[in-house]
């Protein structure tokens, strides 16, 4: 890790930024090139927020490694940024230009000599459902968050045993010493000139959209869920199998709109599911020559630049795509669904039976989980603009719904702002 705190008076640093997704990355390596010194602090055992889950990514669809290799070499090459995994802040006080923020830093149970070599692994039996691969694949409660975690670092999930005893075998075999199971929290103070505030985005819920049966049938899945099937380090190792009997999947209905745009869930569109299907209809096709994809949506949006995308995938002859709001989603024998949608002007019902429904959910941001009290948000829980002048910017999905590159733009933007409400005392 690049330097870290080790007294007890505040470290001091021009900026803090929480969470340490592409948002935060970009603001932090942004910051630290143009000389400023950042905190960086990631409630997870790495950095690279829901980026690192995906398969591929647009517009390039390129895998998550080409954009988040290059950050993690400019942050391990910058002396200027200091990151914290693990933590998350309990308290932020003071005005712009002078903060005062307490950090948590939670015990990782693995210190700076593991070199994830894995010997710790099989001595340990104790298993847990891999949060990252959202329960399709379980870890040991030792565990490599991902192959391309950064930091490289084993973690222990201290949940997953009755008592620490469990994990004695994997203190004796790792040959470095980088075990220390007496590792307790810390409370870090960091005196800081700016905050931003890049928490970013969770799945909705899937299972309160009742008459979508997500949770009751298991070829019923998520869009984030896809991403992990398609993905080579997810649970079927790319190969996109159904989860019931790990059949190869040749048709698939992508269901738009699964929560969005609808009062009673949540009220505002996402902005990226329509994009987030189209490209994941291409993981389908691409593997599956003779794969078919319906997808159902209420309305197709894919802004700007990105039509040429949406216009390519019409051009596939087995990739339809339907005017229809799917009322319902039933099993009708064998593990395969029968979706059920209606024609949004023309009130036709459309069926189609397939192996496999994916769900399109959208993105709930995480700052309105539990926001400091200085931080204001709007109606939907993503932080209102109104915060800029304070001193705590927001930045990506903390503010809107928005996709990788908007989200890169904003963390550079939220440095200046921060910079400038600072600069103003
Ligand atoms: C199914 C799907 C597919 C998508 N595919 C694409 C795509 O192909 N191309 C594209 O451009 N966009 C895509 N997106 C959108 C993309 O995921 C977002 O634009 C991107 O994740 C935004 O980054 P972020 O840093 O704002 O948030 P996040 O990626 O959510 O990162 C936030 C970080 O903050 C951390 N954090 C959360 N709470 C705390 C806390 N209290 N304290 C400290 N840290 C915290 C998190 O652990 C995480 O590391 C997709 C979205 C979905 C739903």
């Amino acid at each position: 890790m690049a330097n870290q705190q080790t007294g007890s008076d505040p470290l001091s640093a021009d900026l803090l930024i929480v969470g340490g997704g592409i948002s935060g990355i970009t603001a932090a390596v942004e910051a630290a090139e143009a000389g400023k010194t950042v905190v960086l602090i990631e409630k997870e055992p790495y950095l690279g927020g829901r980026v690192a889950q995906m398969f591929h990514y647009f517009p390039k669809l390129c895998p998550p490694s080409c954009g988040l290799e290059i950050n993690f070499r400019r942050i391990k090459d910058n002396r200027k940024i200091h990151y914290y995994t693990l933590s998350e802040v309990e308290n932020v006080s003071g005005e712009a230009g002078n903060f005062e923020v307490t950090v948590k830093k939670n015990p990782r149970y693995v210190n700076e000599n593991c070199t994830a070599c894995g010997l710790c692994e099989p001595a340990v039996t104790a298993e847990r459902d891999s949060d990252f691969d959202f329960g399709m694949k379980k870890t040991k409660a030792i565990y490599l968050p991902h192959e391309m975690a950064f930091p490289l670092r084993y973690v222990i999930d201290m949940s997953a045993v009755k008592d620490k005893s469990e994990l004695k075998g994997a203190v004796d075999a790792c040959p470095y010493e980088a075990i220390d199971l007496d590792e307790e929290p810390q409370s870090l103070k960091f005196h800081v000139a700016g905050v931003v505030w890049a928490t970013g985005w969770k799945p909705y819920d899937a299972e309160k959209i009742e008459n979508l049966n997500f949770g009751k049938y298991p070829n019923i899945i998520t869009n984030m869920m896809m991403e992990r099937i398609g993905a080579p380090n997810g649970p079927t190792e790319g190969k996109i199998l159904r989860p019931s009997d790990q059949k190869e999947v040749k048709s698939v209905a992508f269901v738009q709109c699964a929560g969005s745009r609808d009062e009673n869930h949540l009220p505002y569109c996402s902005g990226i599911c329509c994009m987030a299907s189209l490209k994941q209809a291409t993981y389908v096709r691409e593997q599956y020559e003779d794969s078919q994809v319906h997808i159902f949506f209420i309305d197709a949006r894919t802004p700007g630049r990105l039509e040429d995308f949406y216009q390519k995938r019409q051009e596939d002859e087995n990739i339809k795509i339907y005017r229809g709001k799917v009322a319902e989603i039933t099993e009708v024998g064998d593990g395969n669904l029968k979706v059920k949608a209606e024609n949004t002007v023309t009130g036709e019902m459309t069926e189609v039976e397939v192996e496999m429904v994916v769900l399109a959910t959208g993105m709930v941001p995480n700052v309105a989980d539990n926001p400091p009290a200085n931080i204001t948000l709007d109606d939907y829980g993503f932080m209102a603009p109104a915060n800029d002048s304070t001193g705590i910017v927001g930045a990506g999905v903390t503010m809107r719904p928005q996709d990788v590159a908007a989200s890169v733009q904003d963390g550079t933007g939220a440095v200046l702002k921060s910079l400038i409400a600072a600069a103003r005392r």
